[in-house]
């Protein structure tokens, strides 16, 4: 067994909650131009994951170095990449068919990418057929149905809302898969759900990843969402290839969680429950100064200096601090969409048997600003379930 091989299997399950927090303190302070680190451990939850860290939205080169780094708790290979346009353009050079169900806030930027700078034809089908307006602009090609979609393409990626709403969208392509076709289910659900899609999916000669994604409308846009895979590790290592251009044109890291479906989706909830409760706290932070009649921009620089500064509370923080209660907070992440991921956290860990407190009562937040009527708005207009309106 080759070093780096060893290293990786003697990687324990107890690690991978620091490994979580080292990487997740790699993405903040990482600033080289573009970074791929690539990693496993024998963790039945997390076998291995590889991911590219791309700052400056700038296209793949197959040229790499690479150098091992050693962390606390476990080893990194990290390859550093070229990043000019022409060694972009010669690693596209295979024209393949890609199919995109849904046409949704995220969908379009993705399938955008995926159009521009991936180079592949794209067939696209969303249930109102007028949301992909902006993708046939684009060169994109208009199918009738699901199956359409996936007939015609080699692999089809799936960005719709609901568990509901991707079982629904699964049993209406299920016909246009056949052998070794992928299928790529990039919409937020419960791992159940998942397992549903996948045997769908299976049952038909395809292969089937879930592959969730952290990461809102600006990031879709720009390039640089988080993938978080698991199901088929073929299709995986297909389209996560450095010429495949499809996971490393929607996205700066691309985790392989396992081939047991259900991985991503516990991933992606968990992540977002951290994301939901947080943003439920410091909206709670907001009214509170309101109330003691603090300044709340003072409330922002203070956060900002200090080790609790998330990104989050800069990007969502002058608007909601600006807002007041006749605000309609204009969605990235639709309010009910995030109230729909904490309820799914919530199952989990019931599932679990694990109890949730935090996330809990950021579900019960989201739940008040749902009845209020903020199903639409961002999810920052939770902010409007707890400040004296
Ligand atoms: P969105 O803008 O609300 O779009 C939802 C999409 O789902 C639309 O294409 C919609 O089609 C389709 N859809 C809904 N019900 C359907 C059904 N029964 N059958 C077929 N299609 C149906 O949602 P989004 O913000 O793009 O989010 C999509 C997924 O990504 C969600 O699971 C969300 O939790 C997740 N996500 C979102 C973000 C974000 O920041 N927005 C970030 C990460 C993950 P119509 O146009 O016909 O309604």
């Amino acid at each position: 067994m080759r070093k780096r091989e060893r290293k990786r299997h003697t990687h324990t399950h107890t690690h991978t909650h620091t490994r979580v927090l080292f990487l997740i303190t790699m993405y903040a302070s990482c600033s080289a131009a573009r970074i791929n680190i690539t990693s496993s451990s024998s963790s039945p939850s997390a076998v291995a994951f590889t991911r590219t860290f791309n700052k400056s939205n700038k296209a793949p080169s197959p040229l790499k170095q690479k150098r091992t780094i050693q962390t606390l708790s476990t080893s990194i290979i990290k390859t550093t990449r070229a990043s000019s346009t022409s060694d972009k353009m010669s690693s596209s050079q295979t024209t393949k068919t890609i199919g995109f169900l849904g046409a949704g806030i995220m969908a379009v930027p993705m399938a955008l990418n995926l159009l521009n700078n991936g180079k592949h034809n794209l067939i696209v089908w969303n249930r109102t057929a007028s949301a992909c307006d902006p993708l046939v602009k684009a060169g994109a090609t208009l199918a009738k149905t699901a199956q359409e979609v996936c007939e015609k393409a080699d692999v089809t990626y799936v960005m719709v809302s609901t568990p509901e709403a991707t079982l629904e969208v699964a049993n209406l392509a299920k016909d246009g898969i056949s052998d070794n076709k992928g299928y790529v289910d990039c919409s937020t659900v419960d791992r159940h759900t998942a397992k549903k899609v996948s045997d769908i999916i299976t049952s038909k000669g395809g292969r089937y990843l879930e592959g969730p994604v952290s990461g809102s409308k600006a990031p879709a846009e720009n390039g640089q969402l988080i993938f978080l895979c698991a199901g088929s590790e073929s299709l995986f290592k297909e389209i996560n290839a450095d010429d495949a251009n499809q996971l490393n044109q929607m996205g700066k890291a691309s985790f392989f969680l396992g081939e047991e479906v259900g991985a991503g989706a516990n991933m992606k909830l968990i992540v977002n429950s951290c994301m939901g409760s947080i943003m439920a706290s410091f909206a709670e932070s907001i009214a509170l100064c309101e109330d003691a009649n603090l300044s709340k921009q003072d409330l922002l620089d203070v956060l900002s200096l200090g080790a609790i500064n998330v990104p989050m509370f800069g990007m969502k923080g002058p608007g909601m601090i600006a807002s007041d209660k006749s605000t309609k907070f204009a969605p990235a992440f639709p309010l009910k969409h995030q109230q729909k991921d904490m309820r799914l956290a919530v199952q989990l860990a019931d599932e679990l048997g694990r109890e949730l407190p935090v996330a809990a009562t950021a579900n019960e937040m989201y739940k008040r600003a749902r009845r209020d009527g903020h199903d639409d708005e961002d999810f920052a207009a939770v902010l409007h379930a707890v400040r004296r309106e």
